[in-house]
């Protein structure tokens, strides 16, 4: 190491840069994503858009949407109008860029700037909007049952004629049962939407992922997936997207009856080979999904976690190899987001959208 004050006007060279020899390499496949957007797009006739929240659930919203423009993806649809801003950023002006959030308090310059749809919630955001940018488009949201957003029936027959007066761009609601295709919800949500929206010369957007597997009823003028392009359920067809491999920092031998990491949770009944992997909770690999899961070796061996999973540690049965290994598989084709999800008790959404901020991302193809 040099000493710093031989270079005083180079701070940047301390700046450590993530290597992918000590943190986890997260691999986002961009050709399965593309794949995916593709398969639903030709499950229905009228325009597909992407979902692209929350940083692309996870996966990177400017390398993801970026990739999904170029395959022929024409609208975006995010949570709050920041991310719409820093989406038109990477997109330029072309792609319609819609907030379901609305249009918040705060929010008329960047939708305006930016060129961003606010999906009107409310009669409060209707004026809002109408206020602060007169003229400027805008969508509507409806709520058909979910209760989450967007005006009710009441609410809507009172401020429909205005509102149509303007031109809305796109009318939408929200499925909140549409990975039960069977339940009942659906088709009271489906028949709601038509109660709300026959008639008017106005595009409509009702389907989710789940909306879109559910075939035609359901398609109406536009689908906007979100799950199943990042290779999730319900859409179970999917290529998955999404590869992780954590590095082996140190790997001991263990007696029986020693145990492993907090609370002694583990263990060793034989003697043991435990290696330490460097991800933790930290990452977004969930506490609970511990007991259940194992990591992969390369050669497709289950190593299963033993003991509890620390802030930025696990420790994993390694005894069953022949070698030690340098990584092991956390998700991958083996293992994907739904099976680690079953095991922690939650959805794929939230694995997706926990992955870590350490990892080094890596994408392939697109
Ligand atoms: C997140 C979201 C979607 C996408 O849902 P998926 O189940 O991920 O396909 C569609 N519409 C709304 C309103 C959403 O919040």
């Amino acid at each position: 190491m040099r000493a710093a004050a031989a270079f005083p006007l180079t701070p940047t060279l301390t700046v450590a840069k993530p290597s992918p020899m000590s943190t986890g390499t997260l691999t986002i496949d961009l050709d399965a994503i593309l794949a995916n957007w593709r398969a639903l797009d030709a499950m229905s006739a009228g325009e597909t858009a992407a979902v692209v929240k929350s940083d692309a659930y996870g996966l990177g919203t400017a390398r993801v949407a970026r990739s999904l423009a170029h395959a022929g993806a024409r609208s975006f649809f995010v949570a709050v109008a920041e991310e719409g801003a820093a989406l038109r950023a990477t997109l330029g002006p072309s792609p319609a860029i819609y907030v379901f959030s609305g249009h918040m308090p705060g929010d008329a310059d960047m939708i305006g700037d930016t060129g961003l749809i606010p999906m009107l919630n409310s009669l409060d955001q209707m004026i809002r909007h109408a206020e602060a940018l007169p003229g400027h488009p805008f969508g509507i949201q409806l709520d058909t049952g979910m209760n989450r957003l967007g005006m009710e029936p009441g609410e809507w027959a009172a401020v429909r004629d205005v509102a149509l007066g303007q031109s809305p761009a796109l009318l939408i609601s929200h499925l909140a049962c549409a990975d039960l295709p069977d339940h009942p919800m659906n088709r009271q949500q489906l028949h709601a939407f038509h109660e709300m929206t026959d008639g008017l010369d106005v595009p409509r957007c009702l389907a989710n992922t789940g909306g879109v597997l559910m075939g035609p009823d359901y398609h109406f003028d536009m689908c906007r997936p979100g799950i199943g392009v990042y290779g999730g359920r319900p859409f179970a067809d999917a290529r998955p997207v999404v590869t992780l491999d954590l590095p082996v920092i140190q790997c001991r031998d263990l007696d029986p009856g020693e145990t492993v990491g907090y609370a002694n949770a583990f263990t060793a009944h034989r003697p043991t080979r435990i290696a330490t992997v460097a991800a933790g909770y930290g990452d977004g690999i969930l506490r609970a999904l511990g007991p259940q899961s194992s990591l992969l070796a390369e050669d497709g061996t289950a190593c299963p976690i033993a003991g509890r999973i620390s802030m930025d540690l696990i420790g994993v049965d390694v005894t069953d190899l022949d070698h030690d290994p340098k990584s092991l598989q956390l998700l991958g084709t083996e293992q994907g987001v739904d099976d680690l999800a079953d095991n922690a008790g939650t959805i794929g959404y939230e694995i997706l959208t926990s992955l870590g901020a350490r990892y080094l991302r890596r994408y392939i193809g697109g």
